[in-house]
């Protein structure tokens, strides 16, 4: 396992983002939290440092946990390519989809349990009893009967689901429940992706957040914005004089934006002026990369209003161990994009993200966030959508499919537009064009989005759940009195 180390960040910078009550009552429940895991550790167990949502909101939580005084930890499993094969497809499976279709019996629980066998030994070798370890998707599942036997309280947190059952998604589950049963506690992010075996008493619905104040997510200035852009090649110079390229790090030291994305693109990148319809994930089928640019080629197809180009982004397909799929989801879009008549070509940018330096990868997203005239996220499936939740917290319009968790992020026409079959190209055509051609809009809805993830969907909300949960199993768990 390799051992991800982590700073402590401060909660003061929240107070003037929340009311001050509520930055009271999360001042009080840190104190209470820090007493409480005294002595103990909060294990976090995942499959990636880095691509994903996961990945991603856990850098920030366990260093604010850190800076409340909570030992928080953070190990990733190793796994080689079989490993990550089955479980890439137990989590297409999940999402009720049928992945490369490949089976998921006998063969494929042998690879999944040897691999975590193996890494079950090193965890053992750090858990205590009484520590706390939340063990992250599928990928560790196959941890949770080791670690009973060491005594650790577990909780198993599912980022992903779909929201009816189908044959695949049975699939799944019955490949996973052997592993389940012995685990006192359950996170799910919607009510929805509960499965029905799961006792609902041992399961929390808890949202995911994003840290306002991580690279990704932190202030930046036009002129910032700007020097990232044209510094990492995605729009045409020149670069600002007197602007560098630079944002904070998730340690808080300063970082500098020195990588370059790898491009594929016809003729120029885009001008400042040009309206940019962004989607940045990771290159995977139920993100719909092909879907979007289908659906864009209809926008051109009407004439695209005032200009607008389409930037479709994702990490670098060569870094990102935990999804062997990329390669082939990044190669089809390529492939699909040669195929396009040239005047749509000529406005479509295919994106590599550089990842060797997770900041600075965060940095750019950031960028070409807030650059954005509308971020898309047109996936067929969604756990819960932290690219939208990004874009909503930069105040941008955003035009999503109503599935998973984007339906709990945004209500159509307050806080974005969602399209309500994620297959249906005309009606995300019709969406971009509607708000390309009407900035009031735009505006509006990405005011309300804003506003909405402050309330909601920042991390402060997300550390109080966990304080309460890990409350309830301590009670749950602590020897009944006078026995
Ligand atoms: N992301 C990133 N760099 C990339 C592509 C994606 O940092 O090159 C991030 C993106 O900003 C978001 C996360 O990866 O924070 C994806 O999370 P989401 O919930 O949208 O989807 P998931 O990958 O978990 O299915």
């Amino acid at each position: 396992m390799n051992e991800i180390h982590l700073g402590a960040r401060s909660f003061d910078r929240f107070e003037p983002l929340l009311s001050a009550e509520r930055y009271a009552q999360t001042l009080r429940a840190a104190a209470a939290i820090q007493l409480r895991m005294r002595g103990r550790v909060l294990w976090n167990v995942n499959s990636s440092a880095v691509g994903g949502g996961v990945a991603e909101m856990l850098r920030p939580l366990l260093a604010y946990s850190r800076g409340m005084g909570v030992d928080a930890r953070w190990l990733v499993i190793r796994g080689d390519a079989e490993f990550f094969r089955v479980t890439k497809r137990l989590h297409h499976a999940l999402h009720g989809s049928r992945g490369d279709g490949s089976a998921l019996g006998e063969d494929e629980r042998r690879i999944y349990e040897d691999t975590l066998r193996d890494n079950a030994v090193e965890l053992l070798g750090h858990v205590q009893p009484r520590d706390v370890v939340l063990l992250h998707d599928p990928q560790t599942a196959g941890l949770a009967p080791h670690l009973t036997r060491a005594g650790a309280i577990q909780v198993w947190r599912c980022h992903i689901g779909h929201d009816a059952t189908n044959e695949e998604v049975e699939r799944g589950w019955q490949f996973l429940r052997p592993y389940l049963s012995e685990i006192p506690a359950f996170v799910f992010s919607r009510e929805a992706y509960v499965p029905i075996f799961c006792d609902h008493g041992k399961a929390s619905v808890i949202q995911p957040s994003i840290d306002p104040f991580s690279p990704k997510n932190q202030e930046l200035d036009e002129a910032t914005v700007r020097a990232i852009l044209v510094g990492a090649g995605l729009l045409d110079g020149p670069l600002p004089d007197a602007t560098p390229p630079i944002f904070e790090r998730e340690d808080g030291t300063p970082g500098r934006v020195e990588q370059h994305a790898e491009v594929i693109r016809l003729g120029r990148p885009p001008s400042w002026e040009t309206p940019l319809v962004v989607q940045i994930s990771r290159w995977d089928p139920l993100k719909d990369f092909l879907g979007v640019m289908r659906g864009f080629a209809g926008v051109v197809d009407g004439g695209a209003p005032a200009g607008a180009e389409l930037i479709l982004a994702g990490p670098d397909v060569r870094a990102v161990a935990d999804d062997p799929e990329g390669r082939e989801v990044f190669d089809a879009v390529v492939e699909a994009w040669r195929a396009l008549p040239e005047v749509v070509r000529d406005r479509i940018h295919l994106v590599s993200l550089p990842t060797d330096d997770v900041d600075a990868n965060a940095a750019i997203v950031n960028a070409l966030q807030r650059h954005a005239a509308i971020v898309v996220q047109k996936s067929l499936q969604e756990g819960f959508g932290l690219t939208v939740t990004e874009a909503m917290w930069k105040g941008r319009a955003v035009v999503a499919s109503a599935v998973g968790g984007i339906q709990d992020q945004i209500e159509s026409g307050v806080q974005g537009l969602l399209i309500k079959d994620p297959t249906d190209l005309d009606a995300f055509a019709a969406a971009v064009r509607r708000l390309l051609g009407d900035a009031d809009l735009a505006d509006r809805l990405g005011a309300a989005a804003r506003e909405r993830v402050r309330e909601q969907f920042l991390g402060v909300r997300h550390l109080l759940e966990y304080a309460h949960l890990i409350e309830r199993l301590d009670d749950a768990s602590a020897p009944d009195e006078g026995s």
